[in-house]
């Protein structure tokens, strides 16, 4: 009953929203701020068939009957679904509520409609890339490196996607040391895979009693900075990742939401973080649909024993197998698009 009703969820989520005639009818109101383009929610609304558009505090909310968008006036926080995902501009009031192009086109579009995603395609690879080893342990802790969790959850979703039938390239399977050059070149040896890179979480000593969670980097859209350093010129060179905008978020929604739900229902829950944009250089440098995945801080003085749990462990990779094959599925529904 649990499988079922997480299932119906996701399914929820990915497969939403269907827009047949609507979508031609919207003529956009661009409006521009600050160097970037806008367009105001009540059109967002319109073009996805939602039927409400309210205002609850500063909380401004779209939905139907199955879809909630929830943004924040002024925020770059916004739930689509409960799902977080941290915008790349935040919503700002023109007149009326705004949220910019590029969050429609790169994050609310590939998550409402997965199966317009044109580069998403068939895939029965899984390239899993246990983040650091070797001479480079990653954070550290009391109970262990992160090298370690990572090469241990890596391993229990290769056990648990070969099981579905995948076939998983892994860039290591012990000890070792890699540069992140190297990693990315073995990752674009394949063809028709995803890719998904695996790390744990530490902050300095002043933080260190705070930051906790679970957070999913995608690729950061051409123009936009990684996530906390302001925007530089080399922010606005298109890279490998990028023509992979739209499969990234897609995938990083499921792995995302998946992990969130899995670890509340095995009552090991973790706060979220949201689906956050970086510009790591596996990110960059691969050309599959790639995300990377930060399961938690090992810096916490909680959070790291969970961390060291074998049940927190085996249920994050069980999250991770379970969303690769939703979002197969979400991305290779093409029914909705031969519709239209
Ligand atoms: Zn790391």
């Amino acid at each position: 009953m649990r499988i079922f009703t997480f299932r119906c969820r996701i399914f929820l989520l990915l497969f939403a929203v269907i827009l047949p005639a609507s979508a031609a009818k919207v003529s956009w109101e661009i409006k521009e701020y600050r160097n970037h383009k806008y367009v105001p929610l009540s059109q967002v609304k319109d073009f996805y068939s939602l039927t409400s558009m309210t205002k609850s505090g500063s909380y401004i909310i779209l939905k139907n009957s199955d879809v909630e968008l929830k943004f924040r006036a002024g925020g770059q926080e916004v739930l689509m679904n409960n799902v977080k995902f941290i915008f790349s501009h935040a919503v700002v009031s023109l007149g009326s509520y705004h949220i910019s192009i590029m969050d429609l086109k790169k994050v609310i579009d590939p998550v409402l409609r997965p199966f317009k995603i044109k580069a998403a395609k068939g895939f029965d690879t899984v390239i899993i890339d246990p983040g650091h080893g070797g001479k480079d342990p990653g954070a550290v802790n009391s109970l262990g490196t992160e090298a370690n969790y990572n090469l241990k959850i890596a391993k229990l979703l290769q056990d648990n996607l070969r099981k579905r039938g995948f076939k998983v390239v892994m860039t290591r399977t012990t000890d070792v040391f890699l540069t992140l050059q190297e990693r990315v070149k073995l990752a674009n040896l394949y063809r028709d895979a995803i890719f998904i890179s695996i790390h744990f979480n530490s902050v300095g000593s002043r933080a260190r009693s705070q930051a906790r969670g679970i957070e999913t980097f995608t690729l950061s859209p051409v123009g936009v900075a990684h996530y906390g350093r302001g925007a530089q010129a080399s922010d606005n060179i298109e890279r490998m990742g990028n023509a992979q905008d739209s499969a990234n978020i897609a995938l990083a929604t499921a792995v995302h939401w998946s992990s969130i739900q899995l670890l509340a229902r095995a009552k090991l829950e973790v706060p979220d973080r949201g689906i956050r944009r970086a510009r790591y250089s596996v990110l960059t440098g691969v050309k599959h649909p790639a995300i990377l995945f930060e399961g938690g801080f090992m810096s916490h003085p909680k959070e790291k024993y969970l961390i060291n749990n074998p049940t927190y462990q085996r249920t994050l990779a069980k999250s991770m197998c379970e969303a690769i094959v939703f979002y197969r599925k979400a991305t290779m529904q093409k029914i909705g698009s031969t519709k239209r």
